[in-house]
């Protein structure tokens, strides 16, 4: 069971730190793994003031080259240098502000995988594609092509992890009913089935990420397939952050 939270572009450093800080003491029992999602300048700092603390720290998206003439884009190598575990990787608003590609994605994993960081893959519908019943075809699409190359030894070894995060549910209030979450969670754990095998698939934590909330994340993380959330906007705020890891 993993809880990851997406900060998104929010909190400078210092308020990052002082907002990490305030997390240790929370989370410090708590039952799932966790990961907050800095923005890259916060990352060093909120690194040194979570270590040694059962918190991960992601950063929100990374370039698949490993250097060069790409200005503005920070490489995979640099990520892991300062201590970061975790990337999450061809989120919903990558996909759309920034041109992110299924193929990208795949080599944007492949980078991550490569520096030695654990890859959280996003997939996701949206509302269109639930309306003409195309979510299922969407998001094996998605993680098909995400998964191209990757060893099965890395799934084995539970060092990648999926998110399903349905588009029309993201930042809206609007969560999916837990048959859904589920439903779909179930689709990507079958696709690992058919790409690898049972026992791969069984050990890679498939998320559930859209308007999760202290209210709602135990009973989307009790159904069956959904080993945990991709938390954004309530990631924000400690005390619901506190409940949703407990979850
Ligand atoms: C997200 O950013 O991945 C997300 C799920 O956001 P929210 O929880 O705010 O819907």
């Amino acid at each position: 069971m993993l809880v990851a939270g997406n900060w998104k572009m929010n909190k400078t450093p210092s308020e990052a730190v002082a907002f990490v800080k305030e997390l240790i003491p929370l989370l410090a029992g708590a039952k799932s793994e966790v990961v907050v999602g800095a923005p890259f300048v916060a990352l060093p700092g909120v690194v040194d003031a979570l270590r040694g603390t059962n918190i991960k720290v992601a950063a929100q998206n990374m370039h698949y080259e490993a250097k060069g003439a790409y200005t503005g884009e920070v490489a995979a190598d640099m990520l892991k240098d300062i201590g970061v575990e975790y990337v999450i990787i061809g989120h919903s608003e990558r996909r759309q502000y920034f041109a992110e590609t299924d193929v990208t994605v795949n080599k944007k994993v492949h980078a991550a995988v490569g520096a030695g960081l654990i890859p959280i893959v996003c997939v996701g519908e949206s509302l269109e594609e639930r309306e003409q019943g195309v979510t299922a075809e969407i998001v094996r699409r998605q993680a098909k092509i995400a998964l191209i190359g990757v060893d099965r030894a890395l799934l084995l070894s539970s060092k990648l992890v999926v998110a399903y995060e349905p588009i029309w549910a993201i930042g809206t209030g609007k969560t999916a009913t837990n048959e859904q979450a589920d439903e779909v969670c179930r689709i990507i754990r079958g696709l690992l089935v058919e790409l690898y095998d049972a026992d791969a698939a069984a050990k890679v934590d498939i998320l559930y990420g859209g308007s999760v909330t202290a209210a709602n994340a135990k009973e989307l993380f009790a159904m069956p397939d959904v080993n945990g959330g991709l938390v954004g906007g309530a990631s924000l705020k400690a005390a619901d952050f506190k409940v949703i890891a407990n979850a």
